[in-house]
């Protein structure tokens, strides 16, 4: 300090570095929760791609059943082919019958199950339709999304060098409070959420809404000495224009 300065210049300083802090304080959350969105950004995505993967492998399912159906379908018309030949060969009324019928029995087994491949081959087609939609959703969604990242990231800069230009204007007023002064002051700083030194509102706290003995207003008022709010330490100033009673 060049020059000791008075108590009440000492606040006049500190009014103008809290200014400064709020933003230093507002600037540093604002780049704390930065990871937090471009993970969550990632995640979503993630997520969407494990979906359609998901799919995938319900479609590979179903072509692997559709082709399993389709196998037994010929090995049963196989099946009724050779016994239709062995039908001719039959000598009694009875065999020829019994025959006939268990011809007739894999005949309408083969009917349900060219149900079921017919059912399987819409479903196959609903997923391939389904998935191709997805994926072209998931393209542009990858492209959104990382445009959103980079604009994170840009910000990201932004903030710095707004936190670089704020430091500078720190460095210069802080040479104009006391040590102990500015100790206080940056302690209650850090555990009130970046609020040091606030205006008494209509006799009451504007940090913690308490209201002010009227003793502590008036001392507030003559900035002979630092005073603050019993309730929430903050630092407390009355301004010039206000008239107190
Ligand atoms: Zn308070």
């Amino acid at each position: 300090m060049s020059q000791a300065k008075t108590i009440k210049e000492q606040i006049g300083f500190l009014i103008g570095l809290q200014v400064i802090d709020r933003e230093i304080y507002s600037l540093n959350r604002e780049k704390k929760e930065m990871p937090a969105r471009i993970k969550t950004i990632d995640e979503t995505l993630g997520s969407k791609k494990t979906g359609i993967k998901q799919a995938e492998e319900d479609l590979k399912s179903l072509q692997v059943k559709l082709k399993d159906r389709e196998v037994s379908l010929q090995q049963k018309e196989d099946q009724i082919k050779k016994l239709q030949l062995q039908l001719y060969q039959l000598k009694s009324n009875k065999d020829y019958s019994a025959m006939l019928t268990e011809i007739e029995g894999v005949k309408a087994d083969n009917s349900l199950m060219e149900e079921e491949i017919i059912k399987l081959m819409d479903e196959i087609e609903a997923a391939r339709k389904k998935i191709a939609e997805e994926k072209e959703l998931f393209k542009k969604e990858e492209v959104s999304s990382q445009k959103e990242k980079e604009a994170i990231k840009a910000r990201g800069k932004e903030v710095d060098s707004r936190l670089s230009d704020l430091s500078s204007q720190r460095e210069n007023v802080v040479p104009n409070i006391e040590k102990q002064i500015l100790a206080r002051y940056e302690r209650v700083l850090e555990n009130r959420e970046g609020l040091a030194i606030v205006a008494v509102d209509d006799g009451a706290c504007s940090g913690c809404h308490m209201n002010l003995p009227s003793q502590v207003v008036s001392e507030a008022k003559i900035k002979e000495s630092i005073v603050v709010c019993g309730s929430c330490s903050r630092i407390l100033y009355v301004e010039d224009s206000v008239e107190i009673n």
